[in-house]
């Protein structure tokens, strides 16, 4: 079975839990009307499902094979990338000064979702053109942003980002990649990156890099990187193509995943020293390469989202066709149920549709915030939000993508033994899902942002105002006396309190290794109290709504109910696991030797 873009749920849970209808509302976006948002994703969805999905299992056979120099990406691949940028999808959110459409980001999440469950070997390409172009267009020079931003925002050239070399995976400022002032204020770039992600491959003619490097004179650590873009063709003052640059692919990776998606070895200054453009100031690489990873982090977050729908569809459709056993509830007769009827079965099945519509939400509403805190009249507002941004980016990115694995992997237990061969396809998935959590900073490296970085921020104002608005869910909630909802606002306000208490605790301990230890559990407690209580949101906004097809109350309440009785319950071991868990990690020295 193959992926159909679930459109109708994207508009429903873009529209009504995230922030971003009532923008939509209030004229955030101009005079973007609401039939305009829905004839996008239902084009984006179409794309996605006719001309994407289809070529995803192509790409994990067939890989991209590098010769002379060369990546050969997959059958049909090139031409549907062509037709994706042809169809201004590379362009639907950036600024319409350098030919974007200037969408709001929110719209551009449903989408890159839509591609990246389509494909996310394909998906990750474009989403890391995009977060270049979001680098150059803060901190690009005029000269650069004229010569390159065009380009990149139509998708006529893609681009790459390089961190990674072997010595400075998460330690970004352990990088030794060498950038030296040339007389004509150029720079020669020299070093080597690896696991570079579409550093070769044949969908543009020309493609950008943009690598931190360091200079000679430079401070040690992060403070002394500098970002440099690379063209891997000069550009000549006509725009057209001149010679080639000092940079070429020496490898690509045989990797678990994503087969897809060529990840390379690249090698700069054989010649003497690759031609680079300094982006912003030396020795303030790190700001700017932080506009593009919190961009792309946020895009790996819904990598995770996509995988995670690709496989319950998957997962669902399979259940309704596979019969084994006799379901108690289908009563006497010797005719086998469909594997959907068995409750352990159901309970998978509801596991996966929850995650994924709680990573979905957080992701969306990240999203919004972001377009919020770009768009708003006010000053305040916008650092309200950009503030809001920041602290939720790294529970979309590592949640969401935990969420793909969890959910890809019970997908394979829901196909049983035909989950792990690979005919079905439900493999791959699990496969591709792998990467999310390890790229674009590890999940442990997420989790210690949100607990040293984001938890401070207004001084504990912006986790305190947040927890403050998930709470008046909650309490609508539980004003309705609904019994439909359960236990959903009495389980929802229970883990608000495990994620307040939690908070209190970490933000007692600022930088120890007791906050460290429990970095992880506290993200997975922080989404999952959010998560739960968005669709809980969800579900009140559907039970307003009963004449919208869409809306389908039955369902999200019954989904709301299930999240916050089987999935939200997990608040309290979360919370312990972060208050009193701690000694056990940093005192386990004993138990991890030999
Ligand atoms: C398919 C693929 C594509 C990629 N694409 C790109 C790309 O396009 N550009 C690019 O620059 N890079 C890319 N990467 C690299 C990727 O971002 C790194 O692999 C990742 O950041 C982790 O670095 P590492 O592999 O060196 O692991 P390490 O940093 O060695 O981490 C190993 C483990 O230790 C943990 N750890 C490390 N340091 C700490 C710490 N201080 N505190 C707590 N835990 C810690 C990590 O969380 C992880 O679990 C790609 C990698 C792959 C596999």
């Amino acid at each position: 079975m193959t992926y159909r873009a679930p459109v109708a749920d994207i508009a429903f849970a873009l529209k009504h839990a995230t922030g971003f209808g009532p923008a939509l509302a209030a004229g955030l976006y101009g005079d973007l009307a609401e039939d305009v948002v829905d004839a996008v994703l239902a084009e984006a969805g179409r794309f996605a499902s006719d001309v994407l999905a289809p070529l995803n299992a192509v790409g994990d056979r067939h890989g991209t094979p590098l010769r002379d120099g060369a990546v050969t990406t997959p059958p049909g691949w090139r031409q549907a990338y062509r037709d994706w940028a042809a169809g201004g999808w590379n362009a639907l959110a950036a600024p319409a000064q350098w030919g974007g459409q200037e969408l709001p980001q929110a719209l551009n999440a449903a989408c890159l979702e839509m591609w990246n469950a389509a494909s996310m070997a394909f998906g990750i390409g474009p989403l890391l053109t995009m977060a270049g172009v979001e680098a150059l267009v803060h901190h690009g020079s005029d000269a650069l942003k004229r010569t390159y931003l065009p380009k990149l925002v139509s998708g006529e050239w893609m681009g790459t980002m390089q961190l990674t070399e072997p010595q400075a995976g998460s330690d970004v400022g352990a990088l030794r990649t060498k950038a030296e002032r040339a007389p004509d204020g150029s720079y020669r770039i020299s070093g080597q990156k690896i696991f570079i992600t579409y550093g070769e491959h044949d969908f543009t003619d020309n493609i950008i890099h943009l690598v931190l490097a360091r200079l000679p004179d430079a401070p040690a650590g992060t403070r002394g990187l500098s970002l440099f873009l690379v063209p891997k063709f000069a550009v000549n003052p006509d725009g057209s193509l001149g010679a080639r640059n000092d940079v070429r692919a020496h490898s690509v990776e045989h990797k678990l995943g994503i087969h897809g998606s060529p990840t390379c070895t690249m090698v700069y200054g054989d010649q003497g020293g690759a031609t680079g453009f300094l982006v912003g100031e030396e020795n303030r690489g790190m700001a700017c390469m932080f506009t593009m990873m919190n961009q792309a982090r946020l895009a790996v977050g819904l990598q995770g989202v996509g995988i995670a729908e690709r496989a319950t569809q998957q997962a669902l459709a399979y259940a309704r066709e596979r019969r084994q056993g006799r379901a108690a509830a289908a009563g006497g007769g010797s005719a086998s149920s469909p594997i959907i009827a068995h409750p352990d079965v159901k309970r998978m099945l509801m596991t996966m549709r929850a995650l994924t519509r709680a990573a979905r939400a957080i992701c969306y509403t990240t999203a919004a915030a972001i377009d919020r805190a770009d768009r708003s009249p006010d000053a305040a507002t916008r650092q309200a939000a950009h503030e809001r941004a920041s602290l939720l980016t790294p529970a979309a990115k590592a949640f969401a993508t935990d969420v793909g694995c969890e959910v890809a992997s019970l997908g394979v237990q829901v196909h049983g033994g035909m989950g792990f061969v690979e005919e079905t396809g439900a493999a791959q998935h699990y496969r591709d899902a792998r990467i999310a959590p390890i790229y674009e900073g590890t999940n442990g490296i997420q989790a210690i942002d949100l607990v040293t970085r984001k938890l401070p921020l207004a001084d504990g104002g912006t986790i305190k105002a947040y927890l403050g608005e998930l709470r008046r869910t909650v309490e609508t909630i539980n004003a309705t006396n609904d019994p439909a909802f359960g236990w959903t606002g009495v389980r929802l306000g229970e883990s608000l309190d495990s994620l307040e208490r939690a908070t209190q605790w970490l933000m007692a301990r600022p930088n120890q290794d007791a906050a460290l230890a429990g970095a992880t559990p506290y993200l997975r407690l922080f989404a999952t109290a959010a998560g739960g209580t968005l669709l809980a949101e969800e579900a009140l906004a559907a039970t307003r709504l009963p004449h919208d097809a869409a809306a389908e109350p039955a369902g999200r309440i019954a989904i709301a109910r299930f999240f916050a009785e089987n999935i939200a319950v997990q608040a309290r071991g979360l919370e312990r696991a972060v208050t009193e868990g701690a000694d056990s990690v940093t005192g386990a020295d004993a138990a991890l030797a030999g």
